[in-house]
């Protein structure tokens, strides 16, 4: 998983694209393939450029395009997510309040997954009890009554 060559692991996450002062963004790159991050790939930017013709609905525009790109169902995804808010609070580029509450529905997002998991691992655990049950009876002779 973490050996595969080509994009999305490890350093290669960094965003391909540059700051308007010309050095490496530091943003990870999203999972969209594109190998940039929010602000810099392809697939937000036209989002971008269309909410910025439109002026008010800018904001709008961008928060939704952002919403697509988040990715709840996978560590990798979580993990990202979590990486792209940490560099947003570090660089301010988002309130702290706002850091604060969208970290914490992270971790909501975190605790549900983690819930699933553990969830799918006892119904796995059930299932094999009965089955060692169900071949226990048949061995002490249940098949006698
Ligand atoms: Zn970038």
């Amino acid at each position: 998983m973490q050996e595969q060559d080509g994009k999305g692991t490890g350093a290669d996450r960094q965003c391909q694209g540059l700051t308007k002062a010309g050095a490496r963004c530091l943003f990870p790159a999203l999972l969209d393939g594109s190998g940039h991050c929010f602000v810099h790939s392809p697939t937000t930017a036209a989002q971008r450029r269309a909410a910025s013709r439109k002026g008010g609905l800018r904001t709008a525009q961008k928060r939704s395009a952002l919403v697509g790109q988040i990715d709840f169902e996978s560590p990798e995804g979580i993990r990202s997510f979590l990486e792209g808010l940490t560099v947003a609070a570090i660089t301010e580029a988002i309130p702290s309040g706002r850091a604060r509450d969208v970290a914490a529905i992270a971790e909501v997002a975190l605790r549900v997954r983690a819930g699933a998991e553990a969830e799918a691992r006892l119904d796995a655990i059930e299932t094999a009890l009965q089955r060692l049950v169900e071949k226990r009876s048949a061995q002490d002779g249940g098949s006698a009554q």
